[in-house]
């Protein structure tokens, strides 16, 4: 019988995102790392523990304007910016350089709001964006998938990539109960009620991932906003239950090549068993 392969996973982490985050994230960030350590996930020997670097500012550029960098800078908040994107950047690498399967990257400021020129909603560097640049800057690397479970409208994310037929951008959000295609079926928006639980939740997120994997991309990345939780800021009122089981699905369709970029949440308690199901789960 063939043994079982036990997965590889990356978690990226850097003391500066709890010491200089952005206010409303920074809270969840220690204990959340600790709670990681406290449960045994470092004690795996396929766990590799990542400290990132700044992202270059000549990749920055590639994504921001130069007044967007100026005004980032101006912010306070550009070097855990700058350190957050380095992490996704790293995080990327080693996925599509095949060193693991998936990652999980913790940062100081999110980043789907982020947009060429524009920043707001505790995010600085389109951390994401700058990340696809830097895959396809140093490979062959065609198809890109993006799953945004945060229950904000990334509207950063789509200004960036726009209409680009080689990356399909999944974004969930609040406030209409609808789901629609945009620009040239790459685009794909599920706006859900704002009290929207677990099963309607999940529904959505299983046609999400199956139109990911219809699209056979070489990576995804999900924009993991944990602030859906009942008890968090965001709308939806998602129960502990619904990370696990997103994390679940995506990974029978996707046991490899997953990149989880932490977004929006600022529940300490609530992101410490979100953060722990999805690590856990992507190293058993
Ligand atoms: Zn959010």
């Amino acid at each position: 019988m063939e043994a079982i392969k036990t997965r590889k996973l990356a978690v990226v982490f850097h003391p500066i995102f709890a010491s200089n985050g952005y206010p409303p994230l920074k809270d969840r960030v220690e204990p959340s790392f600790e709670y990681l350590k406290e449960t045994g996930l470092f004690a795996k020997e396929n766990v590799l523990l990542v400290k990132p670097e700044p992202v270059p500012e000549e990749l920055i550029r590639r994504v921001h304007s130069e007044k967007h960098i100026a005004d980032v800078k101006a912010s306070g908040y550009f070097e855990v910016a700058a350190i957050s994107a380095g992490g996704v950047v790293s995080a990327a690498s080693m996925i599509v350089g095949g060193q693991v399967d998936n990652a999980f990257c913790f940062v100081g400021s999110a980043g789907h709001h982020a947009s060429r020129e524009g920043y707001w909603g505790f995010c600085f560097l389109n951390d994401i964006c700058i990340a696809i640049e830097e895959l396809r800057m140093s490979g062959p690397i065609r198809k890109i998938a993006i799953i945004d479970i945060d229950p904000h409208y990334g509207d950063g994310t789509r200004d960036i990539i726009g209409d680009d037929p080689l990356v399909l951008h999944i974004n969930f959000h609040s406030g209409a109960a609808r789901s629609r295609y945009l620009d040239g079926n790459n685009n794909f928006d599920i706006g859900l009620p704002f009290d929207a639980r677990d099963d309607t939740f999940m529904t959505f997120a299983e046609t999400a991932i199956e139109r990911a994997y219809r699209f056979s991309p070489e990576i995804v990345f999900v924009v993991f906003g944990y602030d859906s939780h009942e008890s968090d800021y965001g709308a939806f009122m998602l129960s502990d239950e619904a990370y696990s089981r997103f994390a679940h699905a995506l990974g029978l369709r996707f046991p490899q090549k997953v990149c989880y970029v932490l977004s929006g949440g600022s529940g300490v308690e609530n992101g410490k068993r979100a953060i722990a199901a999805v690590t856990h789960y992507l190293s058993d």
